[in-house]
C-alpha cells in the first residue's frame, strides 16, 4: 500500500501535499473549500455548456409533457412536468442548532426531490431526460413525429412496438436504475440495469415487477457501469445511458434551477447581493448535483453558492477535485473502503467530465459520518414529518458546517459574506425517499433514534 503508486504519486506524497487527505483515510469528516473557487463570468469562459443547452432540455421536457401525462396521470395537476415542491423547515433548524449546538443563521429550506413524480428521487430528472431525449431522436430520425406533433402519441401500442426494437442498459447503485428503468419500460423499450452490490432487494423487486431486467454484480458502481457498458456497446442497438460522462443525465438535472428560481420567487424569496443563496447537495458520480450546480450558477451567478455533500466512506469527488486527478483516482486508491449506509452515494471514483466542469464554480465539498446521516433522518421524521432517505439527508448538515469554527469560516469571510448571513437562504437538496418501503424506512428511522444518541 506504501509504496503503491496512484495517478503517478504515492499516497504519501499526496497526503503531504493536501494533509486533509489523512483525515479522509481515518474516514473522519471534513471539509473542503475549493481554492480554485472563480467569479462566474471567468469561470464560465472556460466550459462548453451554456444557457442555450438548458433551455433546449427544458424545451424537450416540454415537448414530452403531454407523453408524460398520458404514461404517469399522476403527473397532471403539474401539466406532465415533474418537479419537486421547497418548504421551509424550521422546526428542523432550531433542531440541528441544537443538535450540533451551533447557531445558524438565514432561513433553511427543504428541496423534495424525494417527492419527485414517478422515480421518487434526483433521478428523475436526469434519468427520466435521457430516455425522452433519446425517443426524440430515435422518433426524429425515423420520422415518426416533428418537433411540432403532440408527443402523447408516442404513447400508443403501435409506436412501443417500435421502440421495443431496441435496448437501454445502465449501471446504478439503484435509483438511476428505477428512473431509467421505469422510463424506458413505459417507452417500450427492453431495458437492463446492471446494479451494483449497494442496491437494495427492493429496488431490484420493483423493477423486475415492471418487465426490466436486473443484472446483479457483487462489486461496486463503478464495476457494474463498466460491464454494463461493455455488453451495451456489442449490441448496434442498445444504448448505453453513461453515469459518468453523459451530457444529456447533466442537462436534464440543470433544468431544476430555473424551476427553483419561480418557486422561490413565489415564496417572496429574491436572491440578489444583499440575499444569498446556499445550495447543499448530496454527491455520489456527480451528475445529479452538477446538474443542479451549474444551472443554478447560470442563473444566480455569484450568488449562489454550492456545496456538495459526501459520506465519510465514499468521499470521490472532493479526491478528484482535490487532487485535481479526477475520475484518474478512487477511494479504494487510498484505503477508503466505499461501504456507507447512503447507498445513493456510495460510489468510489467520480466524474471527471463534472469535477472539470465544476472545477472553478463549486464552492466546496463536506462529508458526513453514516450515523449522522440516520440522526437526522429521524429528527426531520420527528419535526417536520418528512421521511428522506439516508442519502439525502447529507445536504442538511451544510448550514452548520458552514459556520462550524475558523476553518469553516473561510469560504464567508475569504467572499465577504460574514455580514449577508443573517439574509441567506440556504437550501438542502433533499434527493430521495419516498418511493422506500415502510418496513426499510421504519429500519431507518430506529437506526436515527439509537444514532441521537450520540448527540
Ligand atoms: C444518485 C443520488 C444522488 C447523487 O447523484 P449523483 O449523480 O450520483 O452524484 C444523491 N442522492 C440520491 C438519493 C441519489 O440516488
Amino acid at each position: 500500500m506504501k509504496n503503491k503508486l496512484v495517478a503517478g504519486k504515492t499516497i504519501q506524497e499526496w497526503t503531504s501535499r493536501f494533509p486533509l487527505i489523512n483525515n479522509m483515510i481515518n474516514d473522519e469528516e471534513v471539509f473542503w473549500v475549493n481554492p480554485k473557487y472563480t467569479v462566474f463570468d471567468e469561470a464560465a469562459k472556460k466550459i462548453n455548456l451554456t444557457e442555450d443547452d438548458v433551455k433546449d432540455a427544458e424545451e424537450r421536457l416540454n415537448r414530452f409533457s403531454p407523453f408524460i401525462m398520458a404514461h404517469f396521470p399522476e403527473t397532471k395537476d403539474k401539466n406532465g412536468i415533474i418537479e419537486s415542491p421547497i418548504v421551509r423547515i424550521p422546526n428542523m433548524q432550531g433542531a440541528i442548532s441544537k443538535m450540533f449546538d451551533q447557531e445558524t443563521l438565514g432561513d433553511l429550506i427543504l428541496k423534495m426531490d424525494s417527492h419527485l413524480a414517478i422515480a421518487g428521487s434526483i433521478k428523475a430528472r436526469g434519468g427520466i431526460y435521457e430516455v425522452l431525449k433519446h425517443t426524440e431522436d430515435l422518433a426524429l430520425e425515423n420520422n415518426l413525429i416533428t418537433l411540432e406533433d403532440d408527443y402523447s402519441k408516442l404513447a400508443q401500442d403501435e409506436y412501443r412496438k417500435f421502440f421495443n426494437q431496441y435496448t437501454i442498459q445502465v449501471g446504478s447503485t439503484g435509483n438511476l436504475g428505477l428512473s431509467i428503468g421505469i422510463m424506458s419500460a413505459k417507452v417500450g423499450y427492453k431495458v437492463v440495469v446492471h446494479m451494483s452490490s449497494d442496491a437494495k432487494q427492493w429496488k431490484k423487486d420493483l423493477l423486475r415487477s415492471k418487465g426490466v431486467t436486473v443484472v446483479e454484480y457483487a462489486s461496486d458502481y463503478s464495476e457494474a457501469v463498466k460491464e454494463g457498458r461493455k455488453l451495451s456497446d456489442a449490441d448496434p442497438k442498445s444504448y448505453f445511458v453513461d453515469d459518468e460522462n453523459s451530457e444529456n443525465l447533466f442537462l436534464g438535472y440543470s433544468v431544476a434551477a430555473g424551476r427553483l428560481k419561480k418557486q422561490l420567487e413565489d415564496m417572496n424569496i429574491v436572491i440578489n447581493p444583499d440575499n444569498q443563496l446556499f445550495v447543499y447537495l448530496p454527491c455520489g458520480v456527480g451528475g445529479g448535483p452538477g446538474g443542479v450546480a451549474f444551472g443554478l450558477k447560470l442563473i444566480f451567478k455569484d450568488n449562489v453558492h454550492c456545496f456538495f455533500a459526501e459520506p465519510t466512506h465514499s468521499p470521490c469527488m472532493l479526491l478528484g477535485m482535490m487532487t485535481e486527478k479526477n475520475e484518474e483516482v478512487c477511494v479504494q486508491d487510498f484505503g477508503i473502503d466505499n461501504i456507507t449506509a447512503a447507498d445513493g452515494l456510495a460510489v468510489g471514483r467520480p466524474s471527471g467530465f463534472v469535477g472539470k466542469t465544476l472545477e472553478e464554480l463549486l464552492s466546496g465539498i463536506y462529508t458526513v459520518q453514516d450515523d449522522k446521516l440516520h440522526a437526522l433522518l429521524s429528527t426531520l421524521a420527528d419535526t417536520e414529518k418528512i421521511y428522506l432517505e439516508p442519502s439525502a439527508c447529507a445536504g442538511i448538515p451544510g448550514i452548520v458546517e458552514l459556520f462550524k469554527n475558523e476553518s469553516h469560516l473561510e469560504y464567508l469571510k475569504k467572499n465577504n459574506l460574514i455580514d449577508k448571513m443573517s439574509n441567506a437562504v440556504h437550501i438542502a437538496w433533499a434527493t430521495g425517499g419516498s418511493l422506500v418501503p415502510k418496513e426499510s424506512m421504519d429500519e431507518y428511522y430506529r437506526l436515527g433514534l439509537e444514532a441521537l444518541k450520540n448527540y
